[in-house]
């Protein structure tokens, strides 16, 4: 394809050379989508042939779609879960992939209470690669002269474990930052960003979070664009400079470096950038020290043309905030990715939050959806009987499908839990609004807790309330986001049998913690290791609330046959007849036990 024809593209001109071909690619994999989707299922199917799980459906030499849908089960984590826990513990065959398993990529969604693992394999990281490679190019559309300036991002690595068979397992993001393909990224103007690697790779995330922010102070005039990968992180930075504001200003006055970052690599690079700027320091003083932080990151960043993080699924419930703290500055949300799989990208990503569209790139995977319409009985029962699934160019606009994926590293047919409702498309590619992750009650970070958990938590703690002669006789949640960080708050009537002997404030707050080392490992992780959830809270509201709680749905129109109640609650009307009715509040008093996983 021409670069005229680009330039008539319904994505405007490209920024330079390097721009134009990858638009270019955008354009090419979209108007071929089915295409393109029907060449990937035959090259995993080819190469993978000869696997353990293939093998084990007779799927022969076989790479057609009918054959495929009508051999291979649709199946979940769990399904699998035996298989991958036999190349955790170092089973080298083939078994889902004839490709070698480079390492585990631990997901934030959880089974059993811990990360899931997902085999990657070497390859993908170029994959990866790809698609981020091509988020500057769409942006420069939209947002003129960022080789202007740099990028402010809040990026982190997470701890790493080994599983018994030898292999790492660490989050996507920690796979990404520590590969060669980021450490040795060739310079491109348009994403230069302020912090180092040395900061960003560094596995403290106290010396990390606290280098990269003064990276960016230095550099303020510079910075363009200020992101993190969720907005629950950039909020986190935000409350960190308001806790370190005045450390991070005597560094730069003085152009030392603050005595708890004792990372070598970064006292090495820093060397570098430091520099005694009285100046500097006297204005993050002057704005930071202000009782008011309304339009902090314009204050301190006042050339950032947008931030850069997603706020849609369960981040979106930062909005508010960011546009605080921003003064409103667009919210660019660039990207849809998992640990199993990158998807796709917004191809208009300066539009509102509320209409953010990703469009998934065909040659990412296979992709198969699964008609999310919960009156029909379209949901997968049995692995005998496969549903009906549709392909990625034959999906009907307006109507919601779970995502399944078939991957280059071995998942078929694979539910990742994300629901997505099909807006429109780009060429023949289709685009999707997030809806939501399945089975999803509460979510501050990355955490993500559902009913069943949520549920098992008060059960484990209610047993501390039973030398009060006291029971849970009703809860719900709700998700706290009004101060940073967020969050749990538990809403909880009691039924206490002796009115002389009620449960006392601390073994209320002994509850708390019992929820928290009952939920599961990544909520604990974000406690205590990310610090990016606070101490959960119990609100303990009068008898006859819940009754209350009930009556109002059904003044709304619920029915009284079929009421339950919420287990988790979001309504503002709904949150100040609760609030209204606490008799008392509690909090956990300290960090629940988390440590690496051990993998058995
Ligand atoms: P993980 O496996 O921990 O990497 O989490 C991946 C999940 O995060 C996805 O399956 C989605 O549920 C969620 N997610 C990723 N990107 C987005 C996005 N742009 N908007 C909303 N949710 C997202």
């Amino acid at each position: 394809m021409a670069v005229d024809s680009i330039l008539s593209s319904p994505l405007g001109p490209p920024a330079c050379e390097k721009d134009a071909k990858a638009l270019q690619f955008i354009e090419e994999m979209t108007r071929n989508a089915d295409s393109v989707q029907e060449n990937v299922l035959a090259e995993i199917l080819a190469r993978n042939a000869h696997t353990e799980y293939l093998e084990g459906y007779k799927l022969g030499e076989a790479t057609d779609r009918e054959t495929f849908k009508s051999k291979i089960p649709v199946v979940t984590y769990e399904d699998l879960h035996p298989l991958i826990q036999r190349i955790a513990d170092g089973d080298r065959s083939p078994i889902l992939s004839a490709h070698p398993v480079s390492e585990f990529l631990t997901s934030s969604g959880t089974s059993a209470g811990e990360r899931k693992l997902m085999p990657t394999i070497q390859e993908e990281l170029d994959r990866r690669q790809l698609l981020y490679s091509l988020l500057m190019p769409v942006m420069n559309l939209y947002v003129r002269g960022l080789d202007k300036g740099k990028g402010l991002y809040f990026l982190f690595i997470k701890s790493e474990t080994k599983t018994p068979g030898g292999l790492v397992a660490r989050p996507v993001l920690t796979s990404y930052y520590k590969s060669e393909q980021f450490k040795r990224r060739p310079y491109d103007p348009y994403n230069v960003y302020t912090s180092p690697n040395e900061a960003i790779l560094c596995p403290d995330s106290f010396q990390s979070m606290y280098t990269q922010m003064l990276c960016g102070l230095y550099e303020r005039e510079q910075v363009l664009r200020v992101g993190a990968v969720f907005a629950s992180g950039l909020l986190r930075a935000i409350r960190f400079l308001q806790l370190n504001w005045q450390q991070l200003a005597r560094d730069i006055r003085t152009g030392t470096l603050n005595p708890k970052v004792t990372d070598a690599s970064i006292r090495e690079c820093m060397a570098g950038i430091l520099r005694p700027d009285s100046c500097l320091a006297d204005f993050i003083c002057k704005e930071c020290g202000e009782d008011n932080w309304e339009r902090i990151i314009t204050r301190i960043w006042p050339n950032t043309k947008y931030l850069d993080v997603i706020v849609t699924g369960a981040m979106a419930q930062y909005i508010p905030t960011l546009d605080y703290y921003s003064g409103g500055l667009p919210k660019a949300c660039t990207m849809y990715a998992s640990s199993e799989c990158y998807f796709g990208l917004n191809l208009n990503p300066m539009c509102n939050p509320s209409e953010v569209s990703y469009t998934i790139m065909p040659n990412m995977a296979y992709f198969e959806f699964l008609p999310n319409e919960p009156s029909s009985n379209t949901t997968v029962s049995s692995r005998r009987s496969p549903p009906k699934l549709v392909d990625l160019a034959h999906l009907e606009i307006g109507k919601e499908y779970e995502l399944v994926i078939t991957t280059y590293a071995g998942l078929y047919r694979y539910r990742v839990g994300d629901i997505l409702r099909v807006t429109g498309f780009h060429n023949s590619a289709p685009q999707f609004h997030f809806v939501r992750r399945k089975n999803v009650l509460l979510s501050i970070d990355s955490d993500k807790t559902d009913e069943a958990e949520l549920q098992a938590a008060v059960a484990k703690a209610s047993q501390l309330l039973r030398e009060f002669n006291t029971s849970v006789v009703e809860y719900t949640s709700y998700a706290d986001t009004n101060s940073i960080p967020g969050h749990y708050v538990i809403y909880w009537e009691l039924l206490a049998k002796d009115s002389a002997n009620s449960p006392t404030d601390l073994a209320l707050r002994q509850c708390c913690l019992a929820m928290e080392e009952s939920l599961n490992s990544v909520y604990r992780q974000c406690r205590v290791a990310d610090n990016s959830i606070g101490p959960l809270e119990i609100r303990v509201v009068k008898n006859g609330t819940f009754e209350e709680l009930m009556d109002y749905a059904i003044s709304r129109g619920a029915s009284i046959n079929q009421y339950k109640v919420p287990r988790c609650v979001s309504f503002t009307p709904i949150m100040e007849l609760l609030d209204s009715r606490v008799v008392s509040t509690h909090f956990s008093p300290s960090l629940p036990h988390w440590t690496p996983e051990r993998r058995r």
